[in-house]
């Protein structure tokens, strides 16, 4: 077998239907959807149609509450440092978890440091929930912004969203989630979470990568971070990128269509996946919940004693593709910032390997990795 691939969390392949859709709008038509001519007015109409398309994918009932960014990254900037540059006059307090991707970590840091904010981290149980019991306590007078994922992206954890907004909606606090990593994977409807502002990225859900939105209730103000055009009614300047944006609009259309068989798929995938390692394996630890509060898609599992990097670059001889934790921490030395959260042992904290399913993967690969886990991790420890 060759070009096994489990690292989902970190990107999608395309689907045909999303290029195909995408293709007409790099040379036909390929007008400045600003532009007042003909020719830009069909670009502007299919980047309004698109928005549609997303709007529905996450439950907005307006298609004026998305805003097109060029990713997660973009989108969690512009939630937080937006929102609080906003509403920096009420107050200079937010919190967040200490598991946040980051893209909401460091847009924290960004305005703990030029800004003069005061951040709230906080903790997570062992298997990664935040408790709406300890946000209530965390809210103070000058509070202005609440950031909890949705889902996390290494140990795939679903926070209890939906009565942590209401913590914030009864504090009049707004609230952001995080559901690059969710969406695809769960249904996700805005009004029914209960949140201000959401972020999601096209590439996590076979869609073109470059591509995002935020979701921004109506009469949420936020201060725009790039300054420009007026583009994205006035809040994301910049010529707006229609072929992408269609390119997410399809994926995201089928990604609806296909929601419910999609997660069952993956959902008896990892329940294979996970109770082969078990039956495989001594000395692992799965990290995250055993049960429906985790994505269909994430196995983290962790090798007592032994280094992640090592497991990975086996793997990758064998042209198996997987992440340490997650992909983003991948590459550096430190030790996953989520794992320290989670309390997890020593002995373990070092040999995480994330594997991450999508729609192509089928249970005879999880077959191979295994029989080729079993050979790497046999002799890793053999050489200990
Ligand atoms: N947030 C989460 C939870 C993610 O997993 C990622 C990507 O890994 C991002 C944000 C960043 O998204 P993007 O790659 O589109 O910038």
């Amino acid at each position: 077998m060759e070009d096994i691939y489990f690292d989902h969390a970190a990107t999608t392949p395309m689907l045909e239907e999303v290029i195909k859709a995408m293709k007409p709008f790099y040379n036909q038509v390929f007008a400045n959807p600003a532009s007042s001519h003909l020719q830009g007015q069909k670009a502007a109409s299919a980047l309004e149609d698109a928005r549609e398309s997303v709007a529905e994918f996450i439950g907005a009932k307006n298609a004026e509450e998305v805003v097109f960014t060029s990713g997660g990254t973009e989108a969690d900037n512009l939630a937080l440092k937006g929102a609080a540059m906003a509403f920096s006059k009420k107050g200079k307090h937010i919190i967040t978890s200490q598991i946040e991707h980051h893209a909401v970590l460091k847009s924290c840091e960004y305005l703990k440091k030029h800004l003069g904010f005061e951040i709230t981290y906080l903790g997570v149980d062992q298997n990664g929930f935040v408790d709406p019991a300890e946000l209530k306590e965390a809210v103070r007078e000058d509070t202005v912004l609440i950031s909890i994922m949705l889902a996390n992206n290494e140990i795939g954890t679903i926070q209890p969203i939906k009565e942590l907004a209401s913590v914030a909606r009864e504090n009049n606090i707004l609230f952001h989630t995080d559901a690059v990593q969710a969406a695809g994977q769960l249904k996700i409807d805005v009004n029914d979470l209960g949140v201000d502002l959401l972020s999601v990225s096209a590439h996590k859900f076979n869609g073109p990568k470059g591509i995002g939105a935020l979701f921004v209730r109506k009469g949420v103000e936020l201060i725009p971070q790039l300054s420009g055009g007026s583009q994205e009614r006035k809040r994301r300047a910049g010529t707006a990128n229609p072929a992408a944006a269609v390119g997410m609009a399809r994926a995201a259309e089928i990604a609806l269509k296909n929601l419910k068989k999609k997660s069952s798929k993956l959902n008896k995938l990892r329940g294979y996946f996970i109770s082969q390692l078990f039956s495989t394996f001594d000395n692992i630890k799965l990290n995250g919940p055993d049960s429906e509060k985790r994505l269909p898609a994430n196995i983290n599992i962790a090798f007592k004693d032994l280094d992640a990097e090592s497991i990975l670059f086996n793997l990758t001889l064998n042209d198996i593709a997987a992440a340490t934790g997650s992909a983003c921490a991948s590459g550096s030395l430190s030790v996953s910032h989520v794992l320290k959260a989670i309390n997890l042992e020593k002995e373990y904290l070092k040999g995480a390997i994330r594997f991450s399913l999508g729609r192509g993967n089928t249970k005879e690969e999880i077959d191979y990795v295994m029989e080729k886990l079993k050979e790497i991790i046999d002799r890793l420890n053999s050489l200990k």
